[in-house]
């Protein structure tokens, strides 16, 4: 037989290369900051648009590339990081496999502008899917400008992969805040589609943090700071209190590098248990210096997963340095875990200073005049309860009480196969009673109907936003005080792109500033007191952003049912039970609720029998 292996031809290899180190624009942001990085910048623009399917373009003031460098650059395996095997132990720089910009280079249309400091002039190179279209010399200045246009324009199927704008830019917003924080000492600006959302001086650490999420952030942190012969450990972790329900802020940075690690995030949370609510996560911005050698780094082609020579060690490190942050200020008796902070005092207050009351004082008042002085008269404070919050929903569950009883029960509906019964034989769903305030159960002819209420009343929740929605009619009604809500730079981006679906559903709001929004109105089946718990989980569901394909508007109709549905636990009156069941079964799919869980279960008569032989 005739030989049949072929070497691939370079721009082949590059393709079949590129699967892997680029996987959507992210990637490609992701290499290009730490390539500006790596060269010394000082400042870095990046600049995007369309969620970097049309642009991704990093400007720096880095040390530049001669004429030669810069077209050997794009070749495979060509890097000025490491020259021998041994390097790869003492890594002090981000790159090192000199894959990137030839991976990049295979499947988008790249322009390089760059000149060193020591050249008068630059170099101006342009490819197209590894093929060089032209290098000549230019005017540019000192530095490097990379833009990456029409990425995957060769390789359709994966251009077609790829997500909404929206999701692209919310990944490359990721890799961008990684980069970011762990660099406070890198100016940089972040471009979208034209307009700034991230403009960042150089600054320390702490001030990087705050800047980059929001200045409520600073009140927030606490810091941690631990060296040992094995690791070193300095940043800061949240107060408990502060914890949220997404993962939002976790960041742990080894050796300069963002790390993902499983292992040490076990370690942090393990310090914090028992001080925060078993669904909510803390966060932590954590640095970890460890000798090069003890890391390594490359057990992963996109780098975020790493190993440590000695874990276990560094874990009880870590885990101790945590425990002794959080001791330190003393910010564990101040804990009330049911306290749900975003329905205390509208955010705007809680900025507020307090007005000291003037009044004036009657000096020669004595408060034990005339009191038995064989009395007690220990002050008593009333604490607080903890269970207080709990009002605050009151006008919630009147709210969705009177969504049940607005029911319109049409006796015409076509009803799900357990209701093929005539019309009298619904006849007993006059009778309900709750079991243990978490099943309204109702009996049929067949037998018992045990209803999940929570799930039931997200269903019916979830079909009449998604109704109002389609029809346009959101109604809205007007704030007597308007609501001033704080949020971070990326929670702003995500509302305002929103926007459109909230005010369709009856939100009145006005984005004041990058960090703020102020509600006017409301849609008529919400209450004020709910407004910041409903919205915070609409931001919620939109930064997990586990299912990208569905819309926006399902999205909201869901995190909307989830915030307003009444919950396991809950005492229903009777009628409210009975408007509970006869909505559900007039919903289109009164099986599973919106998150596809069952909602009923029929006990059969047949059944009950059975046990009675
Ligand atoms: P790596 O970063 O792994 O070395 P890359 O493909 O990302 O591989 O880059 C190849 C080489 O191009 C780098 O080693 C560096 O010498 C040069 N280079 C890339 N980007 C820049 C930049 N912004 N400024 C200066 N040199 C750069
Ligand atoms: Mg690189």
């Amino acid at each position: 037989m005739a030989d049949i292996i072929k070497l691939l031809p370079d721009h082949v290899a590059n393709q079949i290369a590129a699967g892997e180190v680029v996987q959507r624009p992210a990637s490609v942001v992701k290499e290009l900051l730490e390539n500006a990085i790596d060269a010394g910048a000082s400042s870095i623009k990046l600049i995007v648009k369309d969620g970097g399917k049309a642009l991704i373009q990093v400007v720096d003031d880095g040390i530049g590339m001669s004429g030669t460098d810069a077209r050997l650059s794009f070749e495979r395996h060509a890097t000025s990081k490491i020259s021998a095997a041994e390097d790869l132990f003492n890594l002090s720089t981000k790159g090192f496999r000199g894959e990137a910009l030839a991976s990049i280079a295979a499947i988008a249309h790249v322009d390089l502008h760059s000149r060193t400091a020591s050249s008068e002039t630059g170099t101006h190179i342009k490819i197209e899917g590894s093929k060089v279209i032209s290098q000549e010399v230019t005017a540019t200045p000192k530095g490097t400008s990379l833009a990456v246009k029409n990425l995957f324009f060769n390789i359709p199927a994966r251009r077609n992969f790829l997500k909404g704008n929206q999701v692209e830019l919310k990944h490359i917003t990721d890799e961008f805040q990684r980069v970011a924080l762990v660099h406070p000492g890198v100016a940089f600006q972040y471009y979208n589609n034209g307009s700034e959302l991230f403009n960042l001086p150089k600054e320390n650490f702490r001030q990087r943090i705050v800047h980059v999420f929001g200045s409520k952030m600073n009140e927030r942190l606490v810091p941690v700071e631990e060296t040992t012969d094995v690791v070193s450990i300095s940043g800061f972790i949240c107060k408990p209190e502060f914890a949220k329900k997404s993962r939002g802020a976790q960041f742990f940075f080894a050796n300069g590098r963002y790390i993902k690690s499983p292992y040490l995030h076990h370690a942090v949370s393990n310090a914090f248990e028992g001080l925060i609510k078993p669904d909510t996560h803390p966060g932590y911005f954590l640095f970890l210096e460890v000798d090069p050698r003890a890391i390594d780094i490359n057990i992963h082609p996109t780098k975020t997963e790493v190993k440590f020579e000695d874990e276990p060690t560094i874990y009880a490190i870590l885990r101790s340095a945590v425990k002794h942050g959080l001791g330190q200020f003393s910010v564990v008796p101040s804990l009330d875990f049911e306290r749900d902070r975003n329905l205390d005092t509208p955010y705007a207050y809680q900025e507020k200073e307090a007005v000291l009351p003037k009044v004036a004082v009657d000096q020669a008042f004595n408060p034990f005049e005339g009191i038995d002085s064989t009395k007690s008269v220990t002050p008593s404070f009333k604490k607080e309860s903890v269970t207080g919050w709990e009002h605050l929903y009151e006008n919630l569950e009147e709210d969705s009480n009177e969504a049940f009883s607005s029911v319109h029960f049409e006796s015409g509906l076509e009803t799900p196969e357990i209701f093929d019964q005539k019309e009298s034989e619904l006849a007993p769903t006059q009778h309900t009673f709750q079991l243990q305030h978490k099943y309204v159960v109702t009996t049929i002819k067949s037998g018992l109907l045990v209803i999940n209420q929570n799930r039931a009343h997200k269903r019916i929740l979830y079909d009449r936003f998604l109704e109002r929605k389609e029809l346009c009619k959101g109604v809205s009604q007007q704030l007597l005080f308007p609501l001033k809500l704080e949020y971070s730079l990326q929670e702003i981006q995500l509302l305002k792109n929103l926007e459109q679906e909230l005010v369709t559903l009856g939100f009145v709001l006005v984005f004041d500033d990058k960090e703020s929004l102020t509600i006017t109105g409301i849609p008529n089946i919400m209450t004020e007191s709910s407004i910041a718990t409903v919205l915070a989980e609409i931001v919620n569901q939109f930064e997990d952003d586990h299912t990208p394909k569905v819309s926006n508007a399902d999205l909201i109709a869901k995190s909307l049912c989830k915030s307003l549905a009444v919950k396991n636990g809950q005492q229903l009156v009777p009628e409210s039970q009975m408007a509970l069941v006869n909505d559900l079964f007039g919903c289109g799919e009164p099986k599973v609720d919106p998150f596809n869980k069952m909602i009923y279960t029929l006990v059969g008569v047949d059944e009950i029998d059975k046990k009675f032989v």
